[in-house]
């Protein structure tokens, strides 16, 4: 049978090609901080931690990732977990300058099912101001959740204008702006696949 349908055999250039950011946003990443390895490794290390701490809870954890900039995170970490778990996702909309946020949220996209009662983990990208997530968790308090606690890739220390206990942190980072597995400027660059440094020019 022949059809258009059947997808032709990829030549071997394009089954060999590798995604080589430095030649395709040349100049735009300034350095690499976090690699693909470290990032890796950082997520085992924080599944097992997380494993081993809800190992005993009856019910299945919840995790809650936030749009967009959690995705990458939350699908490597909820694989890297062996505890069993559901997954919801938020869409929040901070308002505030392209590369800060001001903690005046809109909820986009609500979780769909009722969390009563249960183990909540807000999966969550980077916290900068801390000015989202406190927003998102008096939110979730206010659900009646048994718990909540929060796993995030990336913290900037010292820039937080609200305390929020974090128990899961994988890296502290210098305060720059910073793009890579899931973190985006303008809806570019989510698709690295290390952390690296926004050259300045390119969003001033
Ligand atoms: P916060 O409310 O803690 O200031 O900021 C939270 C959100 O701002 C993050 O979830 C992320 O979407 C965005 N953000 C903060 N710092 C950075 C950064 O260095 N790079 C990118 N791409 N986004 C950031």
């Amino acid at each position: 049978m022949t059809s258009e349908l059947v997808n032709e055999v990829p030549s071997a250039a394009a089954q060999n090609a590798v995604f080589d950011p430095e030649a395709w946003y040349a100049g735009e990443i300034e350095r690499t901080i976090i690699t693909e390895q470290e990032l890796r490794a950082k997520v085992a290390e924080l599944g097992a931690r997380v494993s081993a701490d809800y190992a005993d809870t009856a019910d299945e954890l919840l995790l809650v990732g936030v749009f967009k900039g959690a995705v990458m995170f939350m699908a490597d970490f909820a694989r890297a977990l062996t505890v069993p778990v559901k997954m919801e996702f938020m869409a929040l909309s901070s308002y505030g300058s392209s590369t800060t946020s001001s903690g005046t949220v809109r909820i986009l996209k609500d979780i769909d099912s009722d969390v009563t009662g249960k183990h909540i983990l807000v999966v969550e990208d980077i916290i900068d101001s801390g000015l989202t997530l406190s927003w998102l968790l008096k939110y979730l308090e206010g659900l009646r959740p048994a718990s909540v606690s929060v796993v995030s890739m990336l913290r900037k220390p010292g820039v937080q204008r609200v305390d929020i206990p974090v128990k899961y942190v994988g890296f502290d980072i210098p305060n720059e702006f910073v793009v890579g597995y899931g973190l985006d400027y303008a809806e570019r660059y989510r698709e690295l696949p290390f952390i690296g440094v926004l050259n300045p020019e390119v969003y001033q």
